[in-house]
């Protein structure tokens, strides 16, 4: 079986993990952690720089604890990692020590969309064949479902991701990164007043820069409401993407929907997507959480795939693209994929 080694480090997680076909042989990680603020991208890869070599051996040595066939570095068949988007210093650092590794072991090298990555090991761990995509995460918020060889972006955020604006609003309160989660508890236990929030919803985009503001000055009229602030903040972000996401479906006549990126551990905003694909008569999917948020598994196995279709790249087209959108790759790899399962809408 082929076993690709890849490399996860856009910015807050230094992820480094070993996929065969079947499933994740290992998976090591280290987390960059903000003493204060958010991320700060040259700290972020600085922590990256200084984890690589523990991360790297850690993901090695549990490979050939797992691997029944035996493992040993030669049987690695390529080295994968995240091109873009992200953070330009940890990006760079996390491309370099890739470089190295498959110069090393004189193997191929991919250069992995981190966006395209949520989205495929998301279709895998899920069995989702053709949904529309929320993929919503720290500093992207899109819906995307994929047409004629490319995933195409149909609406997204015009300001901040929705996981940035959350934890923008958490600092405010005092909360420490991420906030997201912790905004999500507050809303639980004791959110229960709507208060007016602004809800920017503008043809298939959305915006969330307001909001935290709207939040962070009704906290300065009502100190005593957080939860309920949390809580509005919640319900109007999660409707927008919701409604959103929904209308997608109905302009592609797709029945599923598959949700990836950190915050879609949110059970709140799985609540709405649900209920919404039960009310369209469509199946909603959500992976496991540690296939939400950033991770090397995701990097390894997009890394597979692309291998399989010869989409590997030579070291003088591996530099680093942190604007990197999804709709810039050709997935050279659905099409092959579709037709062995006889899925002639695939095209
Ligand atoms: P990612 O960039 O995909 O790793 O996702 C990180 C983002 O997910 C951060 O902005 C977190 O605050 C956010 N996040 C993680 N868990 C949750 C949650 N339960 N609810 C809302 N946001 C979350
Ligand atoms: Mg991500």
């Amino acid at each position: 079986m082929t076993i690709i080694l890849g490399f996860e480090g856009t910015a807050w997680n230094l992820s480094v993990a070993l996929v065969n076909e079947e499933r994740v042989l290992y998976e090591a990680e280290s987390t960059y952690e903000p003493k204060y603020g958010g991320i700060h991208p040259r700290e972020a890869a600085h922590h990256h720089a200084a984890e690589l070599k523990n991360v790297v051996l850690r993901a090695l040595r549990g490979a050939k604890e797992e691997e029944k066939e035996g493992f040993s570095l030669d049987r690695i068949a390529a080295i994968s990692f995240s091109q873009g988007p992200g953070m330009g210093p940890c990006l760079r650092t996390v491309a370099t020590a890739a470089r190295a590794l498959a110069i090393t072991l004189k193997i191929p090298l991919i250069g992995v969309n981190h966006c395209i990555a949520h989205i495929e090991i998301g279709r895998w761990r899920c069995g989702a064949k053709d949904p529309v995509v929320l993929y919503v995460s720290g500093a992207n918020s899109q819906v995307l479902a994929y047409r004629s060889g490319r995933y195409r972006v149909l609406g997204e955020t015009l300001d901040i991701g929705i996981g940035n604006a959350l934890d923008k609003f958490a600092r405010y309160l005092g909360l420490s990164h991420p906030g997201g989660p912790k905004i999500e508890e507050l809303a639980k236990s004791r959110g229960t007043n709507y208060r007016y929030m602004p809800y920017i919803v503008k043809g298939m985009d959305f915006s969330f820069s307001g909001l935290t503001t709207a939040a962070k000055d009704a906290i300065g009229r009502h100190p005593d409401a957080k939860a309920d602030i949390c809580y509005s903040f919640q319900e109007t972000a999660f409707a927008m993407l919701t409604e959103v996401t929904e209308r997608a479906m109905a302009h592609c006549g797709k029945d599923e929907i598959l949700l990836v990126g950190g915050v879609g551990a949110n059970r709140r905003l799985q609540q709405m997507l649900r209920t919404m694909s039960e009310d369209r008569g469509a199946r909603f999917n959500v992976p496991e959480k540690r296939y939400l948020k950033d991770n090397g598994s995701m990097i390894a196995y997009l890394g597979l795939l692309m291998l399989k279709t010869g989409a590997t790249i030579s070291i003088e087209e591996s530099q680093i693209k942190p604007n990197y959108r999804p709709d810039d790759v050709p997935v050279t790899w659905r099409g092959e994929i579709e037709k062995k399962r006889g899925n002639s809408e695939e095209r």
